[in-house]
């Protein structure tokens, strides 16, 4: 197609014209970005053929990896660079006066997602394409993605995003493949000739119509396909009021769901996850029959993977097709679709865990209610066997109970392989949330610590960096990124330090004017950049980090003496529209930030910037800038976080609890490179038993407690009385469930420690780049190498150039 930057130039001149109708002059930029997303796409379409046929011809194994959420970040830039022709292109536009990256900043940035679930779904599906893993994800087409957060006056208020307004170039609309999907109605029952079948009638249908994504490998021929569904209007009854069938069939693709833990309860929410369900079953099934006949094999040529318990479903459904459409007997079903399906559990947040009510269940999905019941049914007359008489056991561990059905139950039961994200999370499943199930099904539980693609947050967000590394150890870091750890042998040449800084402030810089630009703040790049980005959320604990902050400016105000190493601490997050407290918190973050940034001695030391609408592209900038990690949630409570794998790999110091994968970083890189503080797993969850935790005594015996505690509600920041009541009164009154205060004096201590650290300036860059020496464990390609062969025992295909 191109092949040198001449050709390019000339391509995407005559290009421009064709597509935009009109001349190189008057093109816009996004009639730029348009012109070079088409080349791109078309560009990646042999190759995508190509792989479609060499899965049909190889015969192999694929896995189907189905989440309600894919935060997937702007592909322009990363698909260039999977591609190897980012030079090309980027050299050919410099020629006509475009930068690449303005042009970049046209796309709007996929955000079908609320945070990290979602962000590993997508790394997931960059490395099995670069591992040539065939591997597809199938998610929800939403209309508008996670919306935007704007600030108004320190408050949050959510806009909707507008992800395809100017079109999306590298989607595939597949109205060919559109599937129907039904939702309430009645089953028939008829038996006849000993056979029991079973009919759906007066369902309301919804087509489900197919837009295809490609996923492209670095540096390999390999593109695996993202497919979105797209709900539309399928054959409707006479009796049928055509504009209310319209609304409630769009509405089911309009919105992504913009909260991460907490289950709505909504019929939508519902209809959402089976109409995900249902359309990815059925065409996985269809084009299994493509090539082979014998669906009782379908374990041995297909894995579907389940992210979290929204597509539970699955289960039920795949069941349906084969007993209702393909005449399997129960048993013969069971078999098949226990062998079919995995299951990741992201939570033990017990409020996160999703339980459906009947009533609403029942009504919508009549047959799978019906199947899941009959699951239920089988699943406790096992149980009843091996635990004779122990009703409350059974209770327990009932899919269907008190009116609810339990989804994580489901997915136990349904699945060959239960996973957590982390080993502790892995632990605390297998000990305690779940221990009656493991207990049952030993051999089903296995631990996935999580990984982020270092391509997108390496190679893509810090390409300084990236050339950094490949000239002190070479390139075979990138297709193998345990070979990072080559890095560890050069942390004392000072040549290398002093250009990792050079990097560093490079970066600092950068994000620094943009600091400027947006939040109208001049930070400075000589200051210790401490971090928090994340979704908001208590179990997070912002709020221990700006009790921290509120701690240091009353230091420095009593004392004007007071020594501290500069810091500008930044904030991103948002927070679900409905999450009260959260809402708080960021308007918290904002008064602080008045107060501190407006006070003409503390603002020499200290600044508190909250960036808005934190997100993919976002993120790309303030990674590469950190020094200071904050991964500081309540021991026991993040299951892994991925974004602490991030920082980490940009060379960011972490400061954080031993929770999660902060364990394992610190389990691999020595606990003298990462600075740990506070309760463990152990502690919480003793607590919690307990219940021997007074927050009210930390309150009264530690003065640095009180005075910022008090000062949440005295009058300290300029705004109404009460503004902050309820953040007081979650710490005293409702006796801080996160162990806040209780981690207080400890996260005061080490942060103290962080400074005095960040002084020995050489050591401090030798400590990071052992991180990033380190951080090759946490590359996602490890990970998906472990879910392909313990979980889905499937194999790289090899490219014709490989064979
Ligand atoms: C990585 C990432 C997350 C997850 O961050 P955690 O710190 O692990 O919670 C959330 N949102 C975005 C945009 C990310 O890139």
């Amino acid at each position: 197609m191109f092949s040198n930057k001449d050709e390019f130039k000339e391509f995407f001149l005559k290009r421009l014209e064709s597509m935009c109708g009109k001349g190189f002059e008057q093109s816009t930029k996004r009639d730029q970005y348009h012109t070079l997303g088409n080349m791109v796409r078309e560009y990646i379409s042999s190759k995508w053929i190509e792989t479609k046929e060499l899965y049909r011809a190889d015969n192999k194994k694929q896995v189907y990896y189905l989440s309600i959420e894919f935060l997937l970040g702007r592909l322009l830039g990363q698909n260039l660079l999977n591609l190897q022709i980012k030079d090309v292109v980027e050299e050919g536009l410099k020629d006509l006066h475009i930068s690449l990256s303005e042009i970049e900043e046209c796309e709007s940035d996929p955000a079908l997602g609320n945070g990290g679930l979602g962000r590993l779904a997508a790394c997931f599906l960059d490395s099995l394409a670069t591992l040539n893993l065939p591997g597809h994800g199938y998610c929800i087409r939403y209309k508008h993605g996670l919306f935007d957060q704007k600030i108004v006056d320190g408050y949050q208020v959510e806009l909707p995003e507008q992800w395809l307004r100017h079109g999306n170039v590298w989607e595939v609309r597949k109205p060919e493949e559109a599937v129907e999907i039904s939702f309430w109605g009645r089953i028939e029952t008829n038996y006849t000739n000993n056979i029991l079948t079973f009919k759906h009638v007066d369902a309301e249908k919804v087509l489900a119509v197919p837009y295809d994504m490609p996923v492209v490998g670095y540096q390999v021929d390999t593109v695996n396909t993202l497919r979105l569904w797209n709900a539309e209007l399928a054959a409707f009854g006479p009796d049928q009021d055509i504009l209310s069938y319209k609304r409630e069939t769009e509405a089911i693709t309009d919105f992504l769901y913009p909260d991460d833990t907490h289950d709505h309860g909504k019929i939508l929410r519902l209809k959402q996850q089976y109409f995900l369900v249902s359309s990815s079953i059925q065409s996985i099934i269809a084009s299994y029959k493509k090539e082979r006949s014998n669906l009782r094999e379908l374990h041995h040529y297909v894995a579907i993977h389940i992210n979290d318990t929204h597509p539970a479903m699955a289960i039920p459904e795949l069941m349906r097709i084969l007993i209702d459409v393909e005449g399997f007997s129960w048993e013969e079903a069971w078999e098949v679709t226990s062998h079919t399906v995995s299951y990741t559990n992201h939570t033990i947040l017990s409020e996160a865990l999703e339980k459906w009510p009947v009533h609403l269940f029942k009504p919508l999905l009549p047959r799978i209610y019906m199947i899941i019941e009959e699951i239920n049914e089988r699943f406790c007359a096992e149980l009843w066997e091996r635990y004779p008489g122990e009703w409350e056991r059974i209770e327990h561990m009932a899919i269907i109970a008190h009116g609810l059905v339990k989804m994580a139950h489901l997915s136990i039961v349904g699945s060959s392989s239960i996973n957590g994200v982390a080993k502790i999370h892995s632990n605390i499943l297998k000990n305690r949330e779940m221990k009656s199930f493991y207990e049952f099904y030993p051999w089903k539980f296995n631990n996935k610590t999580n990984g982020i693609s270092h391509r997108r947050w390496l190679l893509k967000a810090n390409p300084q960096l990236t050339a950094l590394i490949t000239n002190s150890i070479g390139n075979e870091w990138v297709k193998q990124p345990e070979k990072l750890i080559e890095l560890r042998n050069h942390v004392d040449d000072p040549l290398l330090i002093e250009q990792f800084a050079n990097v560093k402030r490079k970066r600092k810089e950068i994000l620094a004017k943009k600091i400027a630009e947006k939040n109208g703040i001049k930070v400075d790049v000589d200051s210790i950049f401490d971090v928090q980005v994340k979704r908001l959320h208590a179990y997070k604990r912002q709020l221990l980090n700006v009790l921290h902050i509120m701690y240091l400016y009353n230091r420095l105000k009593e004392d004007p003496n007071y020594f501290i190493q500069p810091r500008t601490f930044i904030f991103g997050a948002k927070a679900s529209p409905t999450y009260y407290y959260a809402k708080k918190v960021i308007k918290l973050i904002h008064s602080l930030a008045e107060k501190v940034n407006n006070d003409p001695r503390v603002s020499q030391v200290i600044k508190v910037v909250f960036m808005e609408n934190y997100r993919v592209s976002l993120a790309e900038d303030i990674f590469p800038a950190a020094d200071v990690s904050e991964q500081i949630s309540t021991a026991s409570k993040e299951a892994s976080g991925t974004g602490n794998m991030k920082f980490m790999m940009n060379g960011a110091l972490t400061v954080g609890t031993l929770d999660g994968a902060n364990i394992e970083m610190m389990e691999e890189i020595g606990a003298d490179y990462i600075f740990t503080f506070g309760l463990t797993a152990d502690e919480v969850l003793k607590y919690e038993e307990n219940g021997r935790y007074r927050s009210m005594e930390y309150y009264h015996h530690d003065q640095r407690i009180r005075q910022v505690v008090d000062q949440l509600t005295n009058g300290f920041f300029n705004e109404d009385e009460g503004e902050f009541e309820s953040i007081a009164d979650s710490l005293l009154v409702q006796n801080d469930q996160y162990f806040v205060l209780r981690d207080f004096a400890s996260y005061i201590d080490v942060q103290e420690k962080v400074g005095i650290a960040y002084q020995d300036r050489v050591t401090w860059l030798k400590k990071a780049l052992v991180n990033i020496s380190h951080s090759g464990l946490f590359s996602s390609d490890r990970t998906i190498q472990q879910y392909a062969e313990e979980i889905w025992n499937i194999t790289p295909v090899l490219q014709s150039n490989q064979k």
